[in-house]
């Protein structure tokens, strides 16, 4: 093992140093984040609405809860989750990017969702009390984090008893021609996608290659349960493209 292997993460394909992954992750959404949406719709032929959909209705809210929503960004969870919790609710929408989350701030006020606060706040280190929230969601966000240990043990900690966490994410599809597809959909055209639309290959392509270097459904799970979370199962989406991980404290 080299001296600098602990100190190392994956930036997509890239090791770089673990102090240096949060900046160029910043970077990125720093980048996209004025086309993000745009972006979303295109590389997904829109299918990303119905797998946050999918997500919402595990989220088993009521009226005057509390929820986190974890990397946020421009705030499609919580624009869902909003009248879910009602008037008497709170839905935050907290994000380490304060331009995702500016977008997220407009788009939640256009669309009158008045319960969704915004706050800036690393996924490692929540700027929460212990046990505050019903529900917590991370949708796209939790491959970006560096120290996803640390981001997990923390939303547990911020989580009531009772509470379930929900993460969604791209994963891996395991029937072979599909993968391949995808492969060559996102090695390929999902990079041109970005220079042509958002004149950004750069970023697309660490979207791509930050997914092939997300942990498999198996090991994400492990990683919630050796946190403490109970009950934790995952729903496949999308042959595989996507996974939804929920958990409960
Ligand atoms: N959740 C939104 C959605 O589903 O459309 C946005 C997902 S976007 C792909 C990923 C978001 O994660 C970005 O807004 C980025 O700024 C945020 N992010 C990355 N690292 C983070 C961290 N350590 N803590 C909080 N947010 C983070």
């Amino acid at each position: 093992m080299s001296k600098n292997e602990n100190k190392d993460t994956n930036f997509g394909f890239k090791k770089v140093n673990k102090d240096k992954k949060p900046k160029m992750v910043k970077g990125v959404f720093d980048s996209v984040a004025e086309n993000y949406d745009l972006m979303n719709d295109l590389m997904s032929f829109g299918i990303h609405r119905l797998w946050k959909r999918g997500t919402i209705e595990l989220t088993n809210l009521r009226e005057g809860d509390t929820v986190l929503d974890v990397a946020g960004g421009t705030g499609d969870l919580s624009i869902l989750m909003s009248d879910l919790v009602g008037e008497t609710g709170e839905i935050i929408l907290s994000d380490i990017n304060e331009r995702m989350l500016k977008l997220g701030k407009a788009r939640s006020l256009d669309k009158n969702k008045l319960n969704i606060r915004t706050t800036v706040a690393d996924a490692e280190n929540l700027p929460f009390c212990d046990e505050k929230f019903n529900c917590i969601t991370i949708g796209f966000g939790i491959r970006n984090v560096t120290d996803k240990d640390k981001a997990l043990k923390d939303f547990y900690r911020c989580l009531k008893p009772g509470g379930r966490l929900l993460v969604l994410e791209f994963s891996k599809p395991d029937l072979p021609v599909i993968s391949d597809l995808y492969d060559f959909y996102s090695f390929k055209i999902l990079p041109k996608l970005g220079k042509f639309f958002a004149q950004d290959e750069e970023s697309y392509q660490y979207l791509a290659e930050s997914i092939r270097m997300h942990p498999s459904q198996e090991e994400f799970k492990k990683m919630l349960e050796s946190v403490n979370f109970k009950n934790v199962s995952y729903d496949i989406m999308s042959a595989g493209i996507v996974t939804l991980h929920l958990a409960h404290k």
